[in-house]
């Protein structure tokens, strides 16, 4: 399979309505296909009946000439369509900012961003902080890394694109890496990943962390593992044999 048809695949899956992901438009999906390139879910398309045609490819330096000033809307929606490659009659999806800032500073190659009905329960909580305040099972280290991202809610494009960078940059400096899943408030998940499979596969794993961490605060509340356990599973050689066999990184 070429990796645009791996790429709808997943998308296709993302959509599914028993995965409980996104509805109608809801989320988009990228892949990185070139040093300054990025092909992106065009606006309006849903990931459940995702074709070709609802793929663009975007210049990812044009777009992140947005970040500098304040653009007005209209200066938006001007770079936007000169940043396409592609289909001049397609949108990039509003969000394509976000998809660009992270590919300036990551590695990551595919992006998925989605709003799991059943991580949002906890982003759009009193307490979001509670989905990055520890690790409750060895999987989820393995595969999720032993730190995540929260971007507390913030208005929607360009802030929204400067707090991620910023998040990001901090996240590095402290962590030594860059994360693998970044939670908005009030919004949704970002996974960042090397492949297609391993896109599905890390937010099939969100999912089901934030499904144990419902059921631990039903049950008095979460025993997160102690650091001492979360550096001994994070390190372990069969672990990071594990990660590559995953193609997560
Ligand atoms: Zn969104």
């Amino acid at each position: 399979m070429t990796q645009r048809v791996e790429l709808l695949t997943l998308c296709r899956a993302l959509g599914e309505p028993h995965r409980d992901l996104v509805l109608s438009a809801e989320g988009n999906v990228s892949m990185r296909v070139g040093e300054h390139t990025m092909a992106i879910k065009a606006s309006g398309s849903a990931l459940l009946t995702m074709c070709q045609d609802d793929l663009v490819d975007v210049n990812i330096p044009t777009i992140l000439t947005l970040l500098e000033g304040a653009p007005s809307d209209e200066v938006i929606r001007s770079t936007y369509r000169e940043a396409l490659l592609s289909q001049a009659d397609k949108t990039p999806s509003v969000e394509a900012i976000l998809h660009a800032v992270l590919y300036d500073i990551t590695a990551a190659h595919v992006i998925a961003h989605t709003h799991p009905t059943v991580v949002n329960m906890l982003t759009c909580s009193v307490n979001p902080q509670i989905l990055v305040q520890g690790a409750l099972f060895p999987d989820a280290i393995v595969m999720l890394g032993r730190q995540q991202l929260l971007i507390p809610y913030t208005d929607p494009g360009v802030p929204l694109a400067r707090a991620v960078r910023d998040g990001v940059r901090a996240f590095v400096e402290q962590e030594g890496s860059t994360p693998k899943v970044i939670y908005l408030a009030n919004h949704g998940l970002f996974v960042l990943a090397e492949s297609p499979e391993s896109a599905m596969a890390l937010t099939e794993m969100v999912v089901k962390n934030a499904r144990i961490l419902h059921g631990t605060l039903a049950a008095g509340g979460p025993a997160f593992l102690p650091s001492m356990q979360v550096d001994r599973i994070d390190q372990r050689p069969d672990e990071a044999h594990r990660r590559n066999v995953l193609n997560i990184q």
